[in-house]
């Protein structure tokens, strides 16, 4: 049993997720996504998917970094 870090939720599924070498832990993807996940520095949306990332700087797409001016990047797959 363990405690999940973002909701308090006391589960015996929990998982843990290290980074930056600290170590959280989470009852549900959703929570981890919420502690963990990129925002997109354009739109502010949840980065869960690949997005793209240029001078430490993460977008969700290729769109919304061409939109803040990014140039040359494209969608990795
Ligand atoms: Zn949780
Ligand atoms: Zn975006």
């Amino acid at each position: 049993m363990a405690r999940c870090s973002v909701c308090g939720n006391n589960y015996d599924k929990t998982f843990t997720v290290t980074m930056g070498g600290a170590t959280h832990t989470f009852d549900s993807f959703e929570c981890a996504i919420q502690a963990l996940a990129p925002v997109c520095s354009h739109c502010r949306c949840k980065i869960v998917g690949h997005g793209v990332e240029k001078d430490g700087t993460f977008y969700c797409c290729v769109h919304c970094a061409s939109l803040q001016g990014v140039k040359g990047l494209e969608d990795r797959v």
